[in-house]
């Protein structure tokens, strides 16, 4: 499937697929990989794509997680309501009033996140912050018995309503899920450049399962691709945004790809680390240094595993993390698409030997 990068964020931005759930991102992710190298599956269900190069070794692995933050449906109330579980990190201040799909054996079917109005809301109940526990989902249903009618089940995936859509400026994308299917169409686009170059390593692009719910299918696929090293790509948070003073802005939207530095889960390989900030230099790709004590990613468990891993993440910046409308810029993703590029083809056993000592 060749898709230009805006057609292809659009599918996977669209594709649902919280944690546990991926099989429909995990379709889309399947046909893009068929002629980008030989595919194969951990038992977990994270998605292996293997591409040899001029030689087998080293194998530098790239990693974007599948899957989104979504829900859960934990019980239906005597009125046809819904409560649900979290699957990852949602603040329950961008919920209220959003419309969400539930995914069931008989289809999706549509519902909106209720709320008490603040006319209900009693003084105590408007000084308190809202809480996921407060919060249903009415389909429409008016009793138990017509959701489960519509084939709503304990256990169904919830997921987000939200349209992709380039803004006015049409280099701006709105849409969800682009944590993290921003970092997987970085690794669709870098497999297709590699295609057309020359490069002494075997790629493999690993999509991966459960990262919102805790890392999880990162531990199992770097165990059975076992890398050299590895490069993570992800959406970070952009905070170029009012309410964020100037000096204590660290990342924004079209200023270029993210480097990470430090994150609470990783340090990166230092001389990984100044390969790629001299590689960015060299092929001038607008590049920020991203440095922040909240949020990791799958580097951190990635470096540890078996003897270590050289690592580091590669970064979109995206404003408006973990909610229905994130927002990119497609400069950022093609100025990550250019420097994962770069960097893999220089990635040979020589250099790779050089991180360890
Ligand atoms: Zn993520």
């Amino acid at each position: 499937m060749k898709l230009s990068s805006v057609e292809l964020l659009k599918k996977l931005s669209e594709a649902d697929g919280p944690s546990g759930y991926e099989k429909e991102v995990s379709d889309v992710l399947l046909e893009c990989f068929k002629e980008r190298g030989e595919i194969s599956k951990d038992k977990l269900g994270s998605l292996i794509c293997r591409k040899k190069g001029v030689v087998s070794n080293p194998v530098v692995m790239l990693t974007a997680h599948m899957d989104e933050i979504g829900f859960m449906v934990k019980h239906l109330t005597t009125d046809g309501f819904i409560k649900f579980l979290p699957l990852g990190g949602w603040d329950s201040q961008v919920l209220s009033a959003k419309r969400v799909k539930v995914k069931t054996s008989k289809g999706d079917i549509i519902g909106v996140i209720g709320s008490k109005p603040s006319h209900l809301l009693t003084p105590e109940e408007a000084k308190r912050r809202l809480t996921l526990e407060t919060l249903f989902i009415d389909i429409g249903a008016t009793s138990k018995g017509e959701a489960l009618e519509f084939g709503v089940k304990i256990g169904d995936a919830i997921v987000p309503v939200s349209e992709f859509m380039p803004l006015r400026n049409s280099r701006i994308l709105l849409g969800k899920a682009f944590d993290n299917r921003v970092g997987c169409a970085v690794m669709v686009k870098v497999l297709d450049r590699l295609n057309k170059e020359s490069h002494n390593n075997s790629v493999c692009g690993v999509a991966t399962v459960q990262e919102e719910v805790g890392l999880r299918g990162a531990v199992t696929s770097t165990f059975a691709v076992n890398p050299d090293v590895a490069i993570v790509l992800e959406c970070r948070i952009a905070n170029d945004f009012p309410g964020v003073e100037k000096q204590d802005i660290y990342s924004r939207l079209g200023r270029g790809a993210l480097i990470t530095f430090n994150d609470p889960g990783m340090i990166p390989n230092i001389k990984l680390r100044d390969l790629v900030v001299k590689t960015a230099r060299k092929e001038k790709i607008p590049y920020q240094i991203y440095t922040v004590n909240t949020g990791s990613t799958e580097a951190g468990v990635i470096h540890k595993s078996r003897s270590g891993v050289p690592a580091i993440v590669i970064g979109v910046p995206t404003r408006y993390f973990h909610s229905h409308g994130g927002i990119i810029s497609l400069d950022d993703f093609e100025a990550a698409v250019n420097l994962v590029t770069a960097v893999v083809k220089q990635l040979d056993e020589k250099a790779v030997q050089g991180f360890l000592s």
